[in-house]
C-alpha cells in the first residue's frame, strides 16, 4: 500500500522500498516465509538482499542462522526501523570520521579489511565478480560506547563493516577456531596471532602493504613498479 497523499504518486517504487512495505505489513513481532516474500514483491530480484539493506536502517529481521527456533525458509520481524515505504529518509551514516584520519587508517592497515583481510579492489575469494570497497570501522561499536581514536578503528570492506554481516556464509564456531590457532606453527606465529586478536585486526607487513598499494595502481604504474624491482632483484642476486 503506498502513501501518496499530497504528493506526486511514485512511478517507479525501488526495490527496497516494496520489500520494506510487505515486511511492515507483516509486522513486529510475526513471521513470514521466504516464499510469501518473493510473492508480495514479484519483479524484486534478490528480494533476500534487500532485506539486507533494511537492516542497515534498522530493520531487525532475524533468519534461522541468527535465531534457531526458525525454520531455515522463514524470517521473524523484531523490529521495524526506518519507515522507507513511507517516504522516511534513511539516516546518512555517521561522518565523525575526517578524509585524513581515514586515509591513515587505511594506509596503517595496509588498504586491506582487517576482518577478512580482502586486499582494497581485489575480487572476493568467495564470491565472483563482488570487490571489495574499504570503508572504516569500528572494533567496539559506537553503540556500546566505543570511540573513533585511532586504535578503535580498523579498514573494513563492505561485507564486513555491514551490521547485518553476510549471512550466506555460515559463521565459525569457536572450538574450529581454537583448533586451527593450536595448529598454526609454533610459538612466534602463536604470539602474532594473539596480538592480533588483542588487537582486534591485524599487523600488516611491510610487502603486505607495498603490495597492496601496488594491486591499486593502473596498469601501466603496475608494470613500471613491476620492472624497477626486477632490476633491482637483477642487482642485488649478482
Ligand atoms: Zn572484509
Amino acid at each position: 500500500m503506498s502513501q501518496t497523499q499530497g504528493e506526486k504518486p511514485v512511478v517507479r517504487q525501488s526495490s527496497v522500498v516494496r520489500v520494506a512495505a510487505y515486511v511492515a505489513s507483516v509486522g513486529e513481532g510475526n513471521k513470514f516465509k521466504k516464499l510469501d516474500l518473493f510473492k508480495a514483491v514479484e519483479g524484486v530480484a534478490q528480494a533476500d538482499r534487500r532485506m539486507r539493506d533494511l537492516r542497515t536502517m534498522g530493520w531487525k529481521i532475524d533468519n534461522y542462522k541468527m535465531n534457531p527456533s526458525l525454520l531455515p525458509d522463514e524470517y521473524l520481524i523484531r523490529a521495524i526501523g526506518t519507515r522507507v515505504d513511507l517516504g522516511a529518509k534513511a539516516p546518512v551514516s555517521r561522518k565523525s570520521i575526517s578524509g585524513p584520519k581515514r586515509r591513515r587508517i587505511i594506509e596503517r592497515d595496509g588498504h586491506a579489511c582487517q576482518v577478512c583481510g580482502s586486499a582494497a579492489g581485489a575480487e572476493f575469494a568467495d564470491a565472483a565478480g563482488r570487490f571489495a570497497m574499504l570503508s572504516i570501522g569500528h572494533i567496539i561499536p559506537v553503540a556500546r560506547g566505543g570511540g573513533d581514536e585511532d586504535d578503535n578503528l580498523r579498514a573494513e570492506c563492505q561485507r564486513c563493516n555491514d551490521e547485518s554481516r553476510d549471512v550466506s556464509i555460515d559463521p565459525p564456531t569457536a572450538a574450529q577456531v581454537i583448533t586451527e590457532a593450536s595448529n598454526a606453527g609454533g610459538i612466534k606465529e602463536k604470539r602474532v596471532l594473539y596480538n592480533w586478536m588483542a588487537a582486534g585486526r591485524r599487523s600488516v607487513d611491510d610487502k603486505e602493504r607495498i603490495f597492496n598499494m601496488w594491486a591499486r595502481l593502473p596498469e601501466a604504474q603496475r608494470r613500471e613498479a613491476m620492472a624497477a624491482l626486477a632490476e633491482q632483484v637483477i642487482k642485488l642476486s649478482n
